[in-house]
């Protein structure tokens, strides 16, 4: 197994050369590794190795993972990548930065309600479901109209848009798509390209990816 130092190293040097491709400055791309389903171990590893910049889809094993660093680490990030149940927002507009994951009208009242009451200025993203899949949470193109308003009105604080494209189509027709609805409603951030297809994302403007395994590894087997 790599070092994680050398998979940083790796995964930096595609970053870099994608942006020098695309005419971007390297600083225009944050790194969120994806340390989801990854042992402690490997996670101190990335620590140690000066990485602060984490997503996790589930909010109970993000809690497992980061709610003790917390105060050992004060310039962790954290974002949340995965679907939102309302009944979990408390925790997680009090464990993570930015909640990615927005994508119906219920979640962002609970959102804004909690953030007031915690008194924390959470930044979050729009998941938009650029393929129109069936199974896969985010806000259909034509509803992201309207769920911005509502954010708008009830003071949730939208700074972005992240999708997931379908397994078997080809993803930067997404990045695409997601970077049109970014700039034609202002908004500076685009989460999309994953481990396989992040060299892909940077060029269609890509400002973070989020990267699991070629930064941590294969995801352990669980064992149980
Ligand atoms: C797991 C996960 C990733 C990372 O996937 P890799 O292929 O391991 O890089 C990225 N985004 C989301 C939403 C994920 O759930």
């Amino acid at each position: 197994m790599n070092t994680i130092s050398d998979n940083i190293l790796m995964v930096k040097k595609t970053i870099k050369e994608s942006c020098e491709k695309s005419k971007r400055n390297t600083n225009s791309v944050q790194l969120v590794a994806v340390s989801k389903k990854q042992p402690m171990t490997r996670i101190l590893e990335a620590l140690e190795a000066g990485h602060r910049l984490y997503g996790e889809n589930r909010i109970q094993e993000a809690t497992e993972h980061w709610e003790n660093l917390r105060a050992q680490y004060n310039d962790l990030c954290l974002h949340l990548i995965g679907p939102l149940q309302t009944n979990k927002v408390k925790e997680a507009v009090s464990l993570f930065d930015v909640i990615e994951t927005v994508d119906r009208p219920k979640l962002v009242k609970h959102l804004a309600t909690e953030a007031k009451k915690q008194n924390k200025a959470i930044s979050c993203y729009i998941q938009v479901n650029t393929g129109e899949e069936e199974q896969k949470s985010g806000v259909r193109p034509k509803d992201l109209p309207s769920l911005l308003k509502l954010c708008h009105s009830e003071g949730l604080n939208i700074t972005g848009l992240m999708c997931i494209p379908p397994k078997n189509d080809l993803a930067p027709l997404h990045f695409a798509f997601l970077k049109k609805l970014a700039a034609q409603y202002n908004l500076p951030n685009l989460s999309m390209g994953m481990s396989n297809d992040f060299d892909k994302a940077i060029p269609l403007g890509a400002t973070h990816i989020r990267v699991g395994t070629a930064f941590f590894g294969e995801r352990p087997v669980e064992i149980k």
